[in-house]
């Protein structure tokens, strides 16, 4: 067939997350015909930019290369960073688009009404722990084994992956916590270490449910008792939205919630937003959270109902991390370990007597753009103690930003599969994967694009991320499809037989 015959499908995307996006410009590459529709006024979901006002005379690089220096310096607020030995899938498309990244040193500082814990080897006399980390460590081999005996595969991998499931391992459905009482871990090392250190891992302090099944992957991620590295964009994660729409920009429509998909009598859909402004498309992805998309569903089926109307997130348990303010206040830091914290120290945790707890993202102790400015950047989700106001660049809200981990969840993960490409409607991005990360979203929108006819964007001969590719498309769709020689059809993003993509 030659690539003029093939009629260009059009699809709209909801939502402008990595997921959505991802889907869109994997369907673009291909040949498709996208529109993405995002309700905030700029792409990017969770991995937002924000653009902090500098003091007077102090100038930074920009966030997108060849743009000029500017006295406003523009970082992620949320979403920092990732492990660079699991994100293959990330760390090739960030290849493939130019973006560059740099590798940096992850340390978390909690406090307490018993004494501090930081990551940074140096112990505080007051907290008699010791015993609890060795117990730790036991729990943490014990699991491993367990996984192992029950994914043999994990033990061929040559590579680090996220994308490992056994349905038959019991650590799928014993809860972490329990677990850890068991191996006699304390309440109090519960709540103050691993909610301490973990609240910003999983944007939630409510993680009893957490299968055990976890711990092995929590701890080659984010180590409870040691520092870790990450990588994390050079500048800030604009630059990759931009690239990845720049094909397709005056089809990503901001400020646009969508509130109606109603399917058409002659095939399709007619997308609507909240402002009635409306578009038609053959077929639609919702990449934005299950209930938005629920109600967008004017007449949903009983299955899309039981599915995307039980998907949990984590405010709906647990509000710690639906508010953050952005600001420059040092004083909702400990006055004993500022210093420390501000230099040496990427997340700060204060848990008070009543168990409130307070997080703070600290942007300027280690995001390269920020280097050199002398000019603290915070954000604070669930702040109890004053801030000032003069010092207050932004207030965001963030609902339905994570599914929690739990077994419920994971359940309907698996059985996403059974509405996925219903009636030409398809779903991806977080509350679709097992896990919250950025390359679970991203790899989502690949492989609902490719179910619909897109070609795999990436490297085939890449064996970590395609195993990746493959294990979460079987997980989403309960099926595998060939990742054979692909050419592309598009002229603008000519492809070598072999399916690399042609810089
Ligand atoms: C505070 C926080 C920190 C995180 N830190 C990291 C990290 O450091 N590293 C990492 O790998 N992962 C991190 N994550 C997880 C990461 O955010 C996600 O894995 C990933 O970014 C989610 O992408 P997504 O596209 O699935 O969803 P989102 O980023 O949530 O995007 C969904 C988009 O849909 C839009 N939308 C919703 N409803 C509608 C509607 N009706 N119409 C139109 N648009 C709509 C939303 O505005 C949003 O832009 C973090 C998450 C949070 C909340």
């Amino acid at each position: 067939m030659s690539p003029n015959a093939i009629k260009k499908k059009s699809v709209a995307v909801i939502g402008g997350g990595i997921g959505g996006v991802s889907a869109a410009w994997t369907l673009h590459r291909s040949g498709f015909d996208v529109r993405v529709f995002e309700r905030a006024n700029a792409i990017g979901g969770n991995a937002r930019t924000f653009s902090w006002r500098l003091p007077k005379g102090v100038t930074a690089p920009a966030a997108v290369e060849g743009e000029s220096e500017t006295n406003r310096v523009e970082t992620g607020i949320f979403v920092l960073a990732w492990p660079t030995n699991f994100y293959h899938t990330y760390n090739q498309l960030l290849d493939l688009l130019g973006v560059e990244s740099e590798v940096m040193p992850i340390k978390y500082f909690v406090t307490h009404p018993s004494g501090t814990f930081a990551q940074d080897g140096v112990p505080d006399p007051e907290l008699r722990l010791d015993d609890q980390f060795s117990r730790w460590q036991r729990l943490i081999a014990f699991v491993t084994k367990v996984n192992r005996l029950f994914t043999p595969s994990l033990r061929r991998l040559a590579h680090d992956s996220l994308y490992h499931i056994s349905y038959l391992n019991p650590m799928n459905i014993v809860p972490l916590y329990r677990l850890a009482r068991l191996f006699g871990i304390s309440r109090e090392f519960w709540e103050r270490i691993f909610v301490g250190v973990h609240s910003a891992t999983f944007i939630t302090t409510k993680m009893k449910d957490i299968p055990a099944v976890l711990l092995p992957l929590l701890e080659g991620i984010v180590p409870l008792e040691r520092p870790t590295a990450m990588s994390t964009w050079r500048r800030a994660p604009r630059e990759v939205f931009d690239r990845l729409t720049a094909g397709f920009r005056e089809h990503v429509h901001t400020d646009h919630r969508v509130t109606k998909v109603e399917p058409l009598p002659g095939g399709g859909y007619r997308v609507s937003d909240e402002k009635g402004r409306s578009y038609q498309a053959d077929q639609v992805i919702f990449a934005c959270n299950a209930k938005d998309a629920l109600a967008a569903l004017g007449n949903p089926s009983p299955l899309e109902r039981m599915l995307l109307g039980n998907v949990e997130y984590v405010d709906d348990v647990d509000a710690t991390f639906q508010r953050a303010v952005l600001h420059t206040d040092t004083s909702i830091l400990p006055s004993e370990h500022r210093e420390r914290i501000l230099d040496d120290f990427n997340t700060y945790t204060d848990i008070g007597r009543d168990g409130h707890v307070e997080c703070t993202f600290v942007l300027s102790s280690h995001l390269p753009i920020t280097r050199g400015l002398g000019q603290p950047l915070l954000v604070t989700f669930n702040s109890r103690k004053p801030i000032d106001v003069a010092k207050i660049q932004g207030k965001i809200s963030i609902p339905r930003c994570n599914h929690s981990l739990n077994l419920k969840n994971l359940a309907i993960v698996a059985l996403m599969r059974l509405i996925q490409g219903r009636r030409g409607i398809w779903y991806c991005g977080g509350f679709t994967t097992p896990e919250g990360g950025h390359d679970l979203s991203l790899l989502s929108g690949m492989v609902v694009a490719r179910a619909m006819g897109a070609h795999y964007p990436l490297d085939p001969t890449n064996q970590a991320a395609v195993h990746d590719f493959r294990m979460l498309e079987g997980l989403m769709l309960g099926r595998n499809t060939p990742l054979q020689a692909e050419v592309s059809i598009r002229g603008d993003i000519p492809y070598t037989a072999a399916g690399h993509a042609i810089h």
